[in-house]
């Protein structure tokens, strides 16, 4: 099988300081990689350059395109990367009005993507914003209202169907339920995870909460200093951790 995405030697620098250096791997389709690691550990940086909105100094990404077979996303053009953005990928940002539309309705903002990838039927796109809205637990009575009008978990929820309602092959997650109430994270994470078995969505998701990954990830990848100190599978990981950072993360001598 070839992997949706081969990422080498991928390196990203901020002057002198290392965003990311030296990480490596494959993802599968059908696979969800989780990354986690300590505030300032490089997640963030590492996500962006491989999701395209950071440029890495430094190797390869190449992804498996639904249009054209595996390409280096580093080397191909802006456009190219750029319809990769609202076609092949999705990009579920820890704040919600990040990848929302906050001046566009509820449906306008599911609308939008479908449009992206060339879905032109009013009543078609409206019959999938409420389906979707539907899917994340939103009223769908709630369709002409703005993002503006929703709860924190609601926007969220809404952002995710935004992102989802195209069948993106592959899914960046940042911090998905970070900055939310405990009792809404709890929903939210239920939900995705629901969506991820039932899509069968390839994603990676970028957390400091292990809880998360425990649900949500296939395998994990360990960060500390911009360097991959440990992966494997997410429960071999948690439940017996080889490095001493990772043992350190499992139990929560660090505060991340
Ligand atoms: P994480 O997402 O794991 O918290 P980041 O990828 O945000 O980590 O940061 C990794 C390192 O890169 C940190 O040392 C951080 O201070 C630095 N960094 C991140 N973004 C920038 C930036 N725009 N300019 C300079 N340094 C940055
Ligand atoms: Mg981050």
């Amino acid at each position: 099988m070839t992997p949706l995405l081969q990422v080498r030697d991928v390196a990203k620098f901020y002057g002198g300081r290392i965003g990311c250096t030296g990480v490596s791997f494959d993802l599968y389709p059908g696979e969800v990689m989780g990354i986690v690691g300590e505030s300032g550990s490089g997640k963030s940086t590492l996500l962006n350059c491989l999701a395209g909105h950071l440029p890495p100094d430094d190797g390869q990404v190449i992804f498996d395109t639904r249009a054209d077979g595996p390409v280096d996303t580093v080397t191909m053009s802006e456009p190219a990367r750029r319809m990769l953005g609202r076609t092949d990928w999705a990009f579920v940002h820890q704040h919600a009005r990040e990848g929302l539309r906050m001046g566009v309705s509820a449906g306008g903002n599911i609308g939008e993507r479908l449009m992206a990838v060339g879905a032109r039927h009013y009543g078609d796109i409206r019959h999938s914003a409420e389906d979707w809205l539907g899917r994340v637990e939103i009223d769908t009575g709630r369709i002409d209202d703005r993002p503006t009008q929703f709860s924190g978990g609601m926007q969220q929820r809404l952002q995710i169907a935004r992102n989802l309602v195209t069948g993106p092959r592959l899914v960046f997650m940042d911090e998905p339920t970070g900055g939310l109430d405990v009792s809404v994270q709890a929903r939210l994470l239920d939900l995705l995870r629901g969506l991820v078995r039932e899509m069968g969505l390839s994603a990676l998701i970028v957390t400091h909460d292990l809880a998360v990954v425990r649900l949500l990830a296939d395998r994990l990848m360990v960060m500390k200093d911009g360097h991959v100190v440990e992966t494997g599978l997410t429960d071999q990981v948690l439940d017996d951790p080889q490095h001493g950072y990772t043992q350190l993360l499992v139990s929560s001598v660090l505060q991340v």
